[in-house]
């Protein structure tokens, strides 16, 4: 059966929604919404929407499922608008927001009793990038989507989520909104506080130690990627998901202390156990597997460490979309290097190893 489908908020992750539901029910008429023209022109030339406009309520009104994909703070706006607009019985509305207490606690305030079912979403997935322009049908493959139903929430409301971004190929739970947040506050968001606050340190410091700036390598790197992140998000995440966040720091700073605590007495036992632990446990976590947050599919190549191997491999794998590349730095001093190559999906993966058995005599290992 037709259905109209509204996207509210036509950027990274709105756009990336509507590819993947267009892939899958090219019959449905999806509408965009968005403030701007720019990537309403793009939503509209791309073929992400048959009709885009700014008048919110205009498009809401036809819709029977709306996806807010706006920031946080604006999705709690347009629920607000959404109780005061004669919408078709039993719409289904979910949102995009990385935060999900503040979003189902506007609900639930302002949609009470109407007749809307209401489920929070959560699709974990994301890139630097922003804007239609970089709405990608693939974003979603393999992270998680995460429900979080609510008052508001009637059964049908999962399955009729689920087979709309069933080609977005995520992986789709169901959370309790503030465990959500608790758990997104531990393992994303308190990171990007870090990351920015690690990055402004050496920052400073590198006023009075100027070589910091050249010296800083792959762990660095690693360690301060996230802090590139557009501010804006990361202040509405922080604005509505306070006391987790606040809890996180606290903890963290004692275990700072126990740390420096070890180090003033020379306790290198006490030390050693504390990387070892943390190594320990950074193995047995999923960010190992393909099913973590950051879930790819990755081979690992032993290659000698000299001129033009890495170019050769990447000659074998010539039209094969690379979602990543790293050289594994702790290998360098070997006379192979580890090169580690993430692809974005498993039939990518076997047909890599498969070129790169057939033309190469590297080893390769995946897991
Ligand atoms: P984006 O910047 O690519 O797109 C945001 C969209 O919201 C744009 O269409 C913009 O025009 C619109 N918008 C912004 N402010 C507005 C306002 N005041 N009024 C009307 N429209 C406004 O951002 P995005 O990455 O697509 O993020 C959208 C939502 O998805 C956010 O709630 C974010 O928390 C969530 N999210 C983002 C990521 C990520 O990594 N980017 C991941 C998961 C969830």
């Amino acid at each position: 059966m037709t259905k109209t489908i509204l996207i509210a908020g036509l950027g990274l992750i709105g756009g990336s929604l509507a590819l993947a539901i267009r892939k899958q029910h090219s019959d449905y008429h999806i509408l965009g919404y968005n403030r701007g023209e720019a990537s309403r022109n793009i939503a509209l030339e791309r073929g992400m929407v048959d009709d885009a406009s700014d008048d919110f309520k205009s498009l809401a009104v036809q819709a029977d499922v709306i996806i807010l994909c706006v920031p946080i703070q604006k999705s709690i706006d347009m629920i607000k608008d959404l109780a005061s607009f004669e919408l078709k019985p039993n719409v289904l509305v979910t949102d995009a927001g990385s935060t999900k207490g503040a979003i189902i606690a506007a609900a639930e305030h302002h949609l009470a009793d109407k007749d809307i079912n209401f489920i929070g979403s959560h699709p974990m997935a994301g890139s630097h990038k922003s804007g239609a322009v970089a709405a990608d049908v693939n974003l979603f493959e393999n992270a998680y989507f995460i429900m979080t139903p609510c008052r508001l929430t009637k059964p049908d409301a999962v399955p009729r989520l689920t087979d709309l971004l069933t080609a977005s190929g995520a992986r789709f739970v169901q959370i309790d909104a503030a465990e959500h947040d608790l758990v997104t506050s531990q393992i994303s968001h308190f990171p990007h506080v870090l990351a920015s606050s690690l990055m402004l340190q050496a920052g400073d410091y590198a006023l009075e130690h100027p070589f910091t700036k050249n010296f800083a390598a792959g762990g660095f790197r690693d360690m301060t990627r996230i802090a590139e992140s557009e501010p804006g998000m990361w202040t509405s995440i922080l604005m509505t998901n306070p006391k987790p966040i606040l809890e996180r720091i606290e903890e963290f700073k004692e275990r700072l202390d126990r740390v420096s605590d070890l180090l003033k007495t020379g306790d290198q036992d006490a030390i050693w156990h504390f990387f070892e632990h943390g190594r320990q446990t950074r193995k047995a976590m999923e960010i190992h597997k393909r099913a973590g947050v950051d879930s790819f599919f990755d081979i690992f190549i032993s290659i000698p460490d000299k001129e033009d191997s890495i170019l050769s491999v990447l000659e074998v794998l010539r039209g094969i979309s690379l979602v990543n590349i790293r050289i594994n730095e702790e290998n360098r001093a070997d006379t192979y290097g580890v090169l580690q190559i993430t692809f974005k999906n498993q039939e990518d993966l076997d047909e890599a190893v498969k070129r790169l058995s057939q033309e190469t005599d590297y080893i390769i290992s995946f897991d």
